[in-house]
């Protein structure tokens, strides 16, 4: 695995390989403190016989909590060590002037309409104008042939897809979502994880309980009705609920209730002691 921390130094080490054979270039963004959702990525990149580059950067504008940025857990040596297991050909790891060498602002900005105003657009402002941000210097650093996206976060999914057709780069970069990789009593991994006390890890269980309990009240209940259960589940374990929601999985529209004849999905935010985490299921 080679590592570079110049995007030059990158884009001259990929335009090397493209001169003497055809390269197809897989890509996983992601904010370091690596676990086996991340992995799954790199896996889904090799599985498609890609070369695959890893970016580790965490990202200050799509951070509206300061405080959350500042906490964010950085594992650089195990990322990397990681990252050489799973088989990554190349991890980018820029500094903060390699991605906004300009400032913040003098990145173009992108709209996502009502996917900036509902669920994690509406929880957290200017989030996903971060997002964006970020994305799009990076696929542009970049120029990968396949975006790598955990399907952890839907909403980023969607927002990126938006952002990639908004660039008028369909035809240059396809996105492939890589479904959420659990522990073994499902929840969903995350780098935030490593914030929870066992007890934490324990009552944040709660989250995925409540979206198995919507999925199992899909045929017999009313959506309103299951959602008090989770509700009661979420209180009993300590977890202060922000939404949970039914939506169309294809567009996250909100739905009022179950629609079998839809493709849904239930999606969830919660706090766990002062870690805020996020998980979806397909219903
Ligand atoms: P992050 O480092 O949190 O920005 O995540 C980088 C990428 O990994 C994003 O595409 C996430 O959706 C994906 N990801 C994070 N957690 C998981 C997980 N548990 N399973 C699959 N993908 C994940």
């Amino acid at each position: 695995m080679v590592i570079f921390k110049k995007a030059a130094d990158l884009q001259h080490f990929i335009d090397t390989k493209r001169a003497h054979q055809s390269v197809k270039l897989g890509f996983v963004p992601t904010m370091g403190a690596l676990h086996e959702g991340h992995l799954s990525l790199i896996g889904a990149s090799k599985k498609q016989k890609c070369l695959t580059v890893c970016s580790i950067f965490v990202n200050p504008t799509q951070f509206n909590d300061p405080e959350d940025f500042k906490k964010y857990p950085s594992t650089l040596d195990a990322d990397t060590e990681a990252l050489l297991g799973a088989g990554c050909d190349i991890l980018f790891i820029p500094d903060i002037l390699e991605i906004y060498p300009d400032g913040f602002d003098a990145v173009k900005s992108y709209s996502f309409a009502y996917l900036e105003t509902i669920f994690e657009g509406a929880q957290r402002p200017g989030h996903f104008q971060g997002v964006g941000k970020v994305v799009a210097r990076l696929l542009e650093l970049v120029q990968p042939q396949v975006l790598f996206l955990g399907q952890k976060d839907a909403q980023q999914c969607l927002v990126i897809k938006e952002l990639i057709k908004q660039m008028n780069w369909e035809h240059k970069t396809s996105v492939s979502i890589v479904p959420t990789v659990r522990n073994e009593q499902g929840l969903a991994l995350s780098s935030r994880n490593l914030r929870l006390t066992e007890a934490e890890q324990k009552q944040a269980l709660a989250l995925y309980q409540s979206l198995q309990l919507i999925k199992a009240a899909k045929t017999s209940n009313n959506f309103e009705h299951a959602k008090q259960a989770c509700i009661a589940l979420l209180h009993q374990n300590n977890c202060e609920l922000e939404y949970l929601a039914l939506a169309d999985a294809a567009s996250l529209q909100p739905l009022s209730d179950f629609d079998t004849h839809k493709d849904m999905m239930a999606i969830i935010a919660a706090r766990v002691g002062a870690v805020r985490l996020i998980d979806n299921l397909f219903i």
